[in-house]
């Protein structure tokens, strides 16, 4: 962190960017609704503004309070930047959802998952005005919006980013991260993505490994990738950013589910690619007998799967992403040719440090 950033944090109960002095990096903790006994329940944010006027590039993590992997990417890039060579304003909610976090769980402290309310209501219940809150109070200052999430209790993803690859402004950032997967996906407005985008702010998602853990590999990839879409933005300097490997391009995606319960054993790993027919999970059932195969339902590429054995009818097995092709091309606002055959991928280390 800069040796210029402000000691404490101020408490405020805005995002107010014109109030903070630029050349500095500020820690804020917004204060957005009020805990039971009068306290408020803050978000702690980050800003750098730079001396020279340019676009406020927001950065949300942890919405999904358990979701962490997006904190370190913030305090990585945070360190990285050269606040007085910065044009316009890096502004980081290091954790979105605070009641979530600090109770370890995807939810507010209602059981709301908040991805599923926004805007929120004004006057709604908890987490519908914990909602309408980070909207207004935070979120609505930013030009350009990229979320952090990770995968859900008892799954892996890989390294992918969710953008509307129709849109220019979302499918250029989401060139730039390089992650494993480019999901096109039109944003339901429920989501933060979602509406987001529907007041004027382009946002992805860039889902970042596991749940509840910091996982180095995909965390120093994600901080590069974020550093691209500065740097295209004229935000930080242009440097030689390292072209990283493309990714592969899925127009759509599907989840698949069982239809019995039992003991579920995935197959593939993530970014592993299966073809139409193949086996992908199996079910014993509860005595160590085979009860049930899964086939995969269309070629595609292993985005994330489940990693918990006991499974109810109706449990997640894997999500499977459908390759985009050159027919696509003309659908998508894609950057960059999409290969009529996509590139095969060598799995990540998941564990190896930096
Ligand atoms: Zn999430």
């Amino acid at each position: 962190m800069s040796t210029r950033s402000l000691p404490d944090a101020a408490r405020v109960d805005d995002l107010d960017l014109d109030s903070l002095p630029p050349g500095i990096v500020h820690r804020l903790l917004i204060g957005l609704v009020d805990d039971q006994v009068g306290g408020r329940i803050r978000v702690p944010v980050l800003v750098a503004r730079g001396e020279r006027p340019g676009p406020v590039v927001g950065l949300t993590a942890a919405l999904h309070g358990n979701e962490l992997n997006g904190i370190p990417v913030i305090h990585r890039l945070f360190e990285g930047l050269d606040v007085a060579n910065l044009r316009g304003t890096v502004a980081a909610v290091v954790v979105a959802n605070v009641p979530g976090f600090k109770r370890r769980q995807r939810t507010y402290m209602d059981g709301l998952d908040l991805n599923h309310h926004f805007p929120g209501k004004k006057a709604g219940n908890g987490g519908q005005a914990y909602a309408w809150n980070l909207v207004h109070r935070v979120i609505d200052r930013f030009d350009l919006l990229i979320d952090l999430h990770t995968a859900s209790v008892g799954r892996v993803n890989c390294l992918y980013v969710r953008a509307d690859l129709t849109d220019a402004r979302t499918a250029d950032m989401a060139w730039r991260i390089r992650p494993d997967i480019v999901l096109h996906n039109p944003a339901n407005d429920k989501t933060l993505r979602g509406t987001s985008m529907g007041r004027g702010i382009p946002a992805i998602t860039v889902e970042i490994g596991n749940p509840q853990r910091f996982h180095p590999e995909y965390i120093r990839h994600a901080v590069t990738g974020i550093r691209r879409v500065l740097a295209a933005h004229d935000i930080v300097p242009k440097r030689k950013p390292g072209e990283g490997r493309p990714p592969i391009i899925c127009k759509s995606s599907k989840w698949m589910y069982t239809d019995r319960g039992g003991l579920l054993e995935v197959l593939p790993g993530t970014t592993d690619r299966v073809e139409k027919g193949e086996v992908v999970a199996r079910m014993r059932d509860i005595f160590g007998d085979p009860i049930i195969e899964y086939k995969a339902p269309f070629d595609g590429v292993v985005i994330g799967h489940s990693v918990d054995p006991v499974a109810e009818s109706g449990a997640r097995i894997l999500h499977l992403g459908a390759l985009a092709d050159g027919d696509d091309q003309r659908l998508l606002n894609w950057p960059h040719e999409i290969p009529a055959q996509a590139p095969e991928l060598e799995p990540r280390p998941l564990w190896e440090t930096p």
